[in-house]
């Protein structure tokens, strides 16, 4: 069922040849604001994962923005394969104009509606469950794992929630509705919050050591959190997997927003933390969105439908861990219980975090957490690439039976080896599935730090549920 549900290159070109770029060119889309800025430099393509996964593309620099652009102006099919796009957004991150060329390719995906599963399931259940992992369990002793966490799920979200999603996703509404606002960039917490909203994140499933850790993290820092049942998924997976529209992702998190902030005792300034960059950063594009009064007012309106609304985004801010947690260094330095020299770790940041960020240049956060554990940290010439994405992951994994690496896959696997590293720490739990499943032990950031703090590696970090086995890099060192 699911492989019917993929992104099918026939599909997508199907929707092109029949027209969807012509009607994808009269719509007011944020996404397609800027497109016609691209003058093919050819500074996204050797970042472009679909480009590096194409060998016979090697020399032809600004390949891929070109030829998307070209035919989005001349309304043909453009001559490539956009579902190799795997929503890694180092395209946006590396353009000096900030054109998002893997935006477009979403809103071609969504003009199709050619992946809808996902989106049933939010209907269904406000959230990804487990299922809608289970074809990444496939092989190896892998289902036993999938079965182990499925059991101690326990379902986040409330049916008052539920329903309430419902009832909003119900009647699509398009992208074209909204604008883009301009410049406004949400702010990030500049000292350290007492109080945060932790979000519940759907891939936590696949590590749900990565969330107890971060409640043990946060509990040690004395920083108080909260979590609600009436927080549904942000929409962030599903979207960037064809298969939640924009309206849907901006729709669904504004409507979190609506819960936290009528959390009893919000205050003045709501931080927002969580385990996924791609919710914080489905938090950071929403709040930008809603900046614009006509955007604030459109959601507005469907929010009213269930008796929600949300307020001024001045009051939120977005609390990525690699923003958090570096305002604890000297905290974090004092409780670290276990220091973890003798590991060699090398680290990789999101792109989605970056994408946040707007800039592809590999900020110091996740380095300086990593070393806060006396960990040695490796610095890679992998580090300004995706790991290969998992969308690619999942696609693979649906064209039965499992191909081997991408070519991506293998240069990143290719300089684990070459450091001699231990162990590659990411911030993203869709990174984490990556490394986990090219056989690269991996752990979260949110995991290593806990480690270091005192937590026991099976009954809070959970390593028994990883895929590559962590007990030689954790055995060496006398963790285990
Ligand atoms: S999308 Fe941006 S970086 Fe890529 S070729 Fe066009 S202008 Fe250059
Ligand atoms: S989102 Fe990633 S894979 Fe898609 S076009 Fe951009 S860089 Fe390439």
């Amino acid at each position: 069922m699911l492989s019917k549900a993929l992104p099918a290159d026939e599909r997508i070109r199907d929707a092109i040849t029949a027209g969807a770029i012509r009607h994808l060119l009269r719509e007011e889309d944020p996404r397609l604001r800027n497109f016609q800025l691209c003058n093919a430099c050819g500074s996204c393509t050797p970042y472009c994962t679909a480009q590096i996964n194409d060998p016979g593309t090697e020399r032809d620099w600004g390949y891929l923005a070109r030829k998307v652009t070209a035919a989005l102006q001349a309304g043909r099919c453009p001559d490539i394969d956009l579902s190799d796009c795997v929503q890694c957004y180092s395209c946006e991150t590396a353009c000096p104009r900030s054109v998002s060329i893997g935006g477009i390719i979403n809103a071609v995906y969504e003009a199709e509606h050619a992946q809808p599963l996902f989106r049933k399931m939010l209907l269904d259940r406000g959230c990804l469950p487990p299922p809608a992992f289970l074809p990444l369990y496939t092989g190896r002793g892998r289902f036993r794992k999938f079965v182990a966490k499925a059991a101690l799920r326990p379902s986040p979200v409330d049916a008052r929630a539920v329903d309430e999603v419902r009832k909003m996703l119900l009647h699509p509404v398009r992208a074209s509705t909204f604008s883009h606002p301009g410049g406004h960039v949400p702010e990030r917490p500049s000292a350290p919050p007492d109080r945060v909203v932790h979000l519940t994140s759907c891939c936590a499933f696949n590590y749900p050591g990565s969330d107890l850790s971060q409640r043990a993290i946060l509990t040690s820092l004395g920083i108080r959190y909260e979590t609600s049942g009436m927080q549904t998924c942000c929409g962030g997976a599903p979207h960037y997997m064809g298969s939640a529209g924009f309206a849907d992702r901006l729709l669904l998190t504004a409507r979190n927003l609506s819960v936290f902030q009528d959390t009893p005792g919000a205050g003045d300034e709501i931080a927002i933390t969580g385990i996924c960059p791609t919710c914080s950063d489905s938090y950071a594009s929403t709040l930008k969105l809603l900046s614009g009064n006509g955007n604030r007012a459109a959601v507005n309106e469907v929010l009213g439908r269930i008796g929600r609304h949300v307020g001024d985004p001045g009051v939120f801010r977005v609390a990525n861990i690699l923003d958090l947690y570096p305002l604890y260094l000297d905290e974090l330095r004092r409780l670290v219980e276990t220091r973890l020299s003798r590991l060699r770790v090398g680290v990789h940041v999101s792109c989605h975090y970056r994408k946040m960020n707007g800039s592809l240049a590999v900020p110091p956060g996740l380095r300086d957490l990593a070393a806060v554990t006396g960990a040695k940290v490796v610095r890679s010439e992998m580090e300004h690439y995706c790991c290969g994405g998992v969308k690619n992951l999942f696609d693979r994994h649906l064209t039965f039976p499992v191909e081997g690496l991408s070519r991506l896959n293998q240069m990143v696997y290719q300089d684990f080896v070459q450091q001699h590293l231990d162990v590659m720490v990411v911030d993203c739990p869709g990174c984490e599935l990556v490394y986990d499943h090219m056989g690269v032990p991996v752990l979260h950031i949110t995991e290593l730090l806990a480690l270091s703090l005192g937590a026991d590696p099976r009954e809070t970090v959970r390593i028994q549920g990883h895929l590559t086995s962590l007990k030689p890099a954790l055995g060496r060192i006398g963790l285990l």
